[in-house]
């Protein structure tokens, strides 16, 4: 008889092969090396054992969105499983960059500089003893021109770029969005594309950028389509969030 944690398994092994197989899919019709696509798995709301399911089954990168929330996480699953790779992709206040610079290796949501600034500030030296790689970032753009929306505006991403690509304690990798929802693929692709052009330059500028972060449950093949090297992907590899829980 299987116990309730072998079919947790079972369940995550089976989204996470439909996951890694929709982006195959996109990556050869891209006529790209599925390789060149990381899977990011946004554990949000869901527990540390949730997590540790998906990092039985080979999973190593993971999303979330809540200081707290994804601190208690980090902090309870860090020393069983050393080598997961930690990226925060939610709004970041001020006042909690600390914790995040303790403990993530990534933030994808960065749109303002005075946050870049106190990331790199508070960016440990090392950790347990080990010197600590400097903090990876995205900076977030406001691709479909929301207001009221996070991310930096379009026309403002190159003096912010070149500012923060400049702090010390952090590593600029690239841009990062979440466009507003569009239900055909053609329409999926349009931010897309753009993020990928304003990213070629920033790179034509001669900053070294290697990342787009770009793409989720619902849309994926687009931005695989359009260049995504991360996908961020909650629901369909844990399934439908209940509830989207404060960040007390
Ligand atoms: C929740 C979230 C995701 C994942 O969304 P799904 O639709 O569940 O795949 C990706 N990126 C960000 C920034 C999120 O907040």
């Amino acid at each position: 008889m299987n116990s309730p944690s072998d079919d947790i398994d079972a369940t995550s092994a089976t989204r996470l092969r439909q996951v890694r197989e929709r982006i195959a899919q996109a990556a050869r019709a891209a006529g790209r090396d599925a390789s060149a696509v990381s899977l990011l798995a946004v554990s949000k709301t869901f527990d540390a054992d949730a997590v540790a399911a998906m990092a039985r089954c080979g999973q190593r990168e993971f999303g979330e969105n809540y200081v707290q929330e994804g601190v208690a996480k980090v902090d309870a699953l860090r020393s069983r499983w050393p080598d997961l790779c930690w990226h925060f992709i939610g709004p970041l206040q001020s006042n909690k960059t600390r914790d995040v610079a303790r403990c993530f290796d990534w933030v994808h949501g960065i749109d303002r500089l005075s946050v870049a600034r106190r990331l790199a500030a508070q960016r440990p030296g090392e950790r347990d003893g080990k010197a600590l790689a400097p903090l990876q970032v995205c900076l977030q753009v406001n691709i479909s021109d929301e207001p009221s929306k996070s991310g930096v505006a379009a026309r403002d991403l190159p003096e912010l770029a070149h500012e923060v690509a400049g702090l010390q304690g952090l590593r600029l990798r690239g841009l990062m969005c979440i466009p507003a929802p569009a239900h055909t693929l053609q329409a999926q692709r349009e931010p897309f594309a753009r993020l990928r052009e304003l990213q070629q330059a920033l790179v034509a500028q001669g900053l070294p950028l290697d990342t787009l972060s770009m793409g989720m449950s619902a849309d994926l093949e687009a931005a695989v389509l359009e260049g995504a090297t991360i996908v961020r992907v909650g629901s369909a590899l844990f399934g439908e969030r209940s509830r989207r829980r404060p960040d007390a």
